[in-house]
């Protein structure tokens, strides 16, 4: 059977989803004020850039892959209007739970799904708009979920990938430091879990650079594939279209 990464340590393909599912079921109900504390607020301002460049319209299709706790459907759906058709999924029912959860909370009723990026339950060329935030990262077969991602979108559909990239050169000692001691700790005092946040700090180094992400969305079929380093690199958001 072949082996892939879970942050630094080597696992077999099929035991990776479930230790992804262990960490995100455990800190599912702190997600939110977890990344209120890490990012100093800054996930705010991802997603905001995110949403402002989404040009979501009224009758749009969107999809929020592995969207958690429902920050960009949130405000996709409020922008987007009635006639339009927002989609919050997720492979982990804990995180959908309080997504589904917030979405009621701020008055609205879209529709969720429960489901494998990697095997994404709708039909070919169905969606104006695809999103993935954070979630890339931690998918076995990131070329699956992609190619599944360029399949669900309509021809002119985009793809917008937001994920932890690669740090600036001048900042990586530092920001080393705040990964592996600071997360960690907070992560043990706020959420009980230390682990989790280690994984995190591991997945992101272990994930695909800017240049790495962009030539596999283009692998995958993407065109016109376009990168934002955002705060030096520590984000990036990689855009693609299906022509
Ligand atoms: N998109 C949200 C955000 O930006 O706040 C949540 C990001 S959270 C760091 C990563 C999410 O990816 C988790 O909710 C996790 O369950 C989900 N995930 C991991 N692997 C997945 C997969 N194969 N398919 C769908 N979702 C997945």
């Amino acid at each position: 059977m072949s082996k892939t990464h879970f942050g630094f340590t080597q696992v077999e393909e099929s035991e990776k989803a479930r230790k992804v599912a262990g960490v995100f079921g455990s800190v599912a109900a702190k997600y939110d004020v977890m990344n209120d504390l890490m990012s100093a607020g800054l996930h705010r301002v991802w997603k905001a850039f995110t949403i402002a460049r989404a040009n979501v319209c009224p009758g749009h299709r969107l999809l929020d892959v592995a969207g958690g706790t429902g920050d960009l459907a949130r405000a996709f759906a409020k922008q987007a209007g009635k006639d339009s058709e927002v989609w919050l999924t997720d492979i982990n029912p804990a995180m959908l739970a309080v997504g589904r959860d917030r979405l009621l909370d701020a008055g609205l009723m879209i529709p969720t799904a429960q489901c494998d990026a990697e095997h994404l339950p709708f039909p070919n060329n169905h969606f104006d708009l695809v999103t993935v935030a954070f979630g890339l990262r931690n998918m076995t077969h990131k070329d699956a979920a992609l190619a599944e991602m360029h399949r669900v979108l309509k021809p002119g559909g985009k793809l917008m990938a937001l994920e932890f990239s690669k740090v600036w050169e001048p900042l990586q000692k530092a920001y080393d430091v705040y990964s592996f001691k600071v997360l960690p700790w907070l992560g043990e005092k706020v959420a009980g879990d230390a682990e989790s946040y280690r994984y995190l700090a591991e997945s992101i180094r272990m994930h695909p650079d800017q240049a790495t992400l962009a030539a596999m969305m283009e692998q995958a079929g993407f065109d016109k594939v376009e990168v934002h380093n955002l705060s030096a690199g520590v984000v990036a958001l990689h855009t693609g279209y299906k022509y």
